[in-house]
């Protein structure tokens, strides 16, 4: 390698005697024996001397800070610039170690780009740092390194390092971020900012725990701010927004000084009148809860805006769990259902996520969006249980029970699944099935054994008679299943038939006038007026399980249940009704039953709900239940 001392060069300003050769100069060499080996590059290669000091000179004057770098990262030569921004004389900074002045090992990518330039396999390197000025301010930097081309034929390469101060610019993007990222209106982190954040807690929690490896949150949204800003204009509205952030940033601030070390709080307005407050390293439900409380406690005093007195309640959900295995999703849906369930229950509370309840609902929602497909596809079946006359021991009729044969949870019970076809309107059609299967099987026994026919009895969903034409459902299926209408049973809710006027008493009218028979069913648990009822077209009644019940053992007999029992089925049997007692478990309350005068009995006793082959078997030995 040909080194040549440079002292005393007119162009190199602050150059210390004995100083190694920068490589600039070394670069001239090699340019001008390039040029002979290889095609005329562009840069210095192929210009004079006289040419190659004003290269020298652009290098000392120039305003971006630059250094020459042998190949181990030693400064050859500095400019007065770069000087300037470490705070040295440019001469003291030879043989340097240049990734130190830059700061270039602060992160492991940067530093890896850096050796790969250095060792020739990477062409450039580009990095941002923080440096502290000598004058105490920071300064944010670009970095470039990058080889001095062309090589040199020594073979030893240069890199040059140049540092441009970016400040100004970064100065902008930060102000603009903070822009992006704030709310004007309560001048708090936004959602996108919360988000960035949440994930970046997650993530730190997760795998480089430090702290207690958790995170909670409070969820919190106002109760009734939209008549705030429906009344009283947005103005005002956005004066109690702005009001509210800082009552819960003081409230955040409190928890910090109350439990420092405790874990970071951020507050933010996620939306409209929803906030959050996130804590970092949370220590548990109780420090949540506290802080949630702080929350309401603080938003208790009235807010006093432009002259009006406001008073603002919230409601918050409150979750708070590991941070392994949360996912910022997973933690937001969990708070938006624990808020919820806090309006639910009455607002102005924080509520804490419950997973059991939260299990609940996913099933409810579960079942309740795939019933329909479920009524398509064919899942449900019936079952069926004997109706039984008190007198003689025989099966009557079969009331129809629906069962869904769900492919994910199994035999699921009627009560699981008929109150949310009710609210999703999926009843209509899953009704209809219920009353055709029905029919056929019906119809089906009626031809094996002609003699005695047994009817069947099939619930009605208030919502059936409302939503659907039930009359024409009804006689178009008798018609094509060749059903007698007599030995049809529809069983309707007290609910569904008291006070019912206009339409569902029309459809009620149309069924009897067909020969159809109604049923009160779950007779006992509404408010229904015996005298009222006997004036609708019903003629059976069905006493609620719970009067049965109410039938003490022979050694703890209650009478006052008998007596009600034993009133009431007179009083139906006077106003021409029939009487069918539900839940019969025992033969002594069937004993009972009998005595009272009750009709016909339904229960345990005789038969839980069966599969029809099970019916078909009781009608071939002469329908004695056994019992
Ligand atoms: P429900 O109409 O009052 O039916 C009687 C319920 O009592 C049945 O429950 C039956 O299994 C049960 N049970 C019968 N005997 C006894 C007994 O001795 N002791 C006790 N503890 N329980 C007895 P299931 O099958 O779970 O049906 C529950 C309810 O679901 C029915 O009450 C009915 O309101 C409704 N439901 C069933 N099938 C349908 C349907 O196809 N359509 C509509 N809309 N509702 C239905
Ligand atoms: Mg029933
Ligand atoms: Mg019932």
């Amino acid at each position: 390698m040909r080194e040549r001392a440079v002292s005393g060069h007119p162009d190199s300003p602050g150059r210390t005697p004995g100083a190694t050769l920068p490589s600039v100069t070394e670069r001239e060499d090699t340019a001008k024996e390039s040029t002979e080996a290889r095609p005329a590059p562009s840069g210095p290669g192929d210009d004079t001397a006289a040419s190659l000091g004003d290269y020298r000179a652009t290098f000392y004057a120039a305003r971006v800070a630059m250094a020459v770098l042998n190949r181990d990262g030693l400064v050859l030569a500095a400019n007065p610039a770069f000087g300037e921004l470490v705070g040295t004389d440019p001469a003291e900074l030879v043989a340097a170690t240049a990734a130190d002045l830059t700061d270039l090992g602060a992160d492991p990518r940067g530093w890896t780009a850096y050796r790969e330039v250095l060792c020739g396999r990477s062409d450039r390197m580009r990095c941002t740092r923080r440096l502290k000025h000598p004058e105490g301010h920071s300064v944010w930097v670009e970095v470039t390194v990058e080889p001095l081309t062309p090589e040199p034929l020594s073979g030893e390469e240069r890199m040059l390092l140049s540092v441009a101060d970016i400040s100004d610019r970064h100065d902008l993007l930060a102000r603009l971020r903070h822009l992006q990222m704030h709310d004007p209106v309560t001048r708090l982190p936004n959602r996108a900012l919360f988000f960035e954040r949440l994930a970046a807690a997650l993530e730190t929690a997760s795998f480089a725990p430090s702290g207690t490896g958790r995170i909670g949150l409070c969820y919190l949204d106002l109760d009734g701010f939209k008549a705030v800003n429906d009344t009283l204009g947005h103005r005002v509205g956005d004066r109690l927004l702005s009001a509210v952030a800082q009552r819960l940033t003081r409230c955040a601030e409190a928890a910090e000084d109350r439990g420092p070390g405790r874990g970071g709080y951020l507050v933010a307005r996620l939306g409209g009148d929803e906030f959050a407050l996130l804590v970092e390293d949370s220590t548990g439900t109780d420090q949540l809860a506290e802080l949630a409380q702080s929350v309401l406690d603080a938003l208790q005093r009235p807010f006093d805006l432009a002259g009006q007195r406001l008073s603002v309640s919230a409601s918050i959900g409150v979750v708070e769990r590991t941070a392994t295995g949360t996912t910022a999703t997973g933690l937001m849906q969990a708070a938006d259902t624990t808020l919820y369930w806090a309006k639910e229950d009455g607002k102005a509370r924080w509520t804490l996520f419950d997973p059991e309840r939260n299990a609940h609902r996913m099933t409810r929602q579960a079942l309740s969006s795939t019933l329909r497909p479920a009524v398509d596809r064919g899942e449900f079946t019936l079952e069926y249980q004997p109706l039984v006359g008190l007198g003689d021991g025989r099966a009557q009729g079969v009331e129809a029970l629906v069962r869904w044969r769900h492919p994910q949870f199994g035999t699921l019970s009627p009560n699981r699944f008929i109150a949310l076809a009710e609210e999703n309107g999926a009843i209509v059609e899953l009704g209809r099935w219920v009353l055709e299967r029905a029919c056929y099987q019906a119809r089906a026994w009626q031809l094996a054994h002609p003699g005695e026919p047994l009817f069947v009895s099939v619930n009605v969903a208030v919502r059936q008679v409302w939503d659907s034409d039930l009359v024409a459902d009804v006689a178009g299926i008798l018609a094509e299943t060749g059903l007698p209408p007599e030995l049809l049973q529809l069983e309707l809710t007290e609910s569904a038939v008291m006070g019912s006027a206009g339409r569902p008493l029309q459809a009620l009218q149309a069924l009897s006038d067909m020969g159809v028979r109604i049923a009160i069913d779950d007779f006992g648990t509404g408010y229904s007026n015996l005298a009222y009822l006997s004036r609708l077209p019903v003629s059976v009644l069905k006493l609620d399980g719970s009067f049965v019940r109410g039938f003490r053992s022979q050694e703890h007999p209650n009478p006052a249940d008998e007596m009600i029992v034993e009133a009431l089925v007179a009083l139906a049997h006077r106003l021409g009704l029939t009487v069918t007692a539900e839940c019969v478990e025992s033969a002594e309350q069937a004993e009972r039953l009998r005595r009272i005068g009750c009709d016909t009995g339904q229960g345990w006793l005789y038969s839980r709900p069966v599969a029809p082959d099970r019916v078909e078997a009781l009608l071939d030995a002469g329908r004695h239940t056994g019992a």
